[in-house]
């Protein structure tokens, strides 16, 4: 339903000739240069591998009690495992001609990322007392994409893809924030135990905020990349 939702909503926009064309070569037909387009499956992979993860956490956690605690977990890591591959793409993108830049912000927020999903995977790390330390790693993940956000708007704001792009983002971390607060708020089921265990449980309105900001963050991908595209070489206008 949500991808109906997502093609109704941008069939007749601006960004539709950006979902149809054949981004996913090295070559055109002329034979010119393309960009290479692995950072886009580092996103693709890591957003299947989330959903993955999702379907079967909550497919087989009522196998046991000890089951049931690791799933719910690997359902948390998963998420990260998006959340870090979705950095990918944009800052390959957009720092495609400065490498030094681009490796430094890939290797932070890998690192970063190794840390949250090992933390959340570990039994020895999911007890009270470390909740301080995993909450300072997910805020660390959040708020270093705002550095090389910034730091884009800086070096780009004279080009509207990027600016577009920098908005889908914006849109992407409300989607993200709202779906964290229906998460910790409990809402509906704080006003109404029991009556939401099937359906418009808090945790089921998470993931759907969650898979609408992966869709803002496909839309922003998609927007970096048609404008890297139309420089695939560095020394242009494109090249900061
Ligand atoms: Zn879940």
């Amino acid at each position: 339903m949500l991808i109906y939702l997502f093609i109704y909503l941008f069939q007749d926009s601006h960004l539709r000739h950006i979902l149809v064309q054949p981004i996913i070569h090295e070559l055109r037909d002329d034979g010119a240069k393309t960009i290479p387009i692995w950072p886009w499956f580092v996103f693709l992979a890591g957003g299947m591998g989330c959903l993955a993860s999702s379907t079967l956490s909550h497919l087989l956690a009522c196998h046991s009690k000890p089951f049931n605690l690791f799933f719910w977990r690997l359902d948390y890591a998963g998420i990260s495992l998006m959340i870090v591959c979705s950095f990918y793409a944009p800052i390959y993108y957009v720092f495609y001609c400065n490498p030094y830049i681009r490796t430094f912000y890939l290797t932070s927020i890998s690192v970063l990322g190794v840390l949250a999903i090992i933390t959340l995977l570990a039994p020895s790390l999911s007890s009270r007392h470390l909740r301080p330390y995993r909450a300072s790693l997910f805020l660390c993940m959040g708020f270093s994409g705002v550095i090389p956000a910034v730091h884009t708007l800086a070096t780009h704001y004279d080009h509207p893809h990027v600016v577009v792009a920098l908005g889908y983002e914006l849109l992407m971390a409300i989607l993200y924030t709202t779906g964290a607060v229906f998460y910790v708020t409990r809402i509906p089921e704080r006003w109404k135990p029991g009556a939401f265990d099937i359906a418009g449980h808090s945790h089921q309105i998470f993931h759907v905020f969650v898979v609408l900001g992966a869709l803002a963050h496909t839309l922003a991908t998609l927007l970096v990349m048609e404008f890297r595209q139309g420089s695939p070489t560095c020394n242009t206008q494109h090249c900061q």
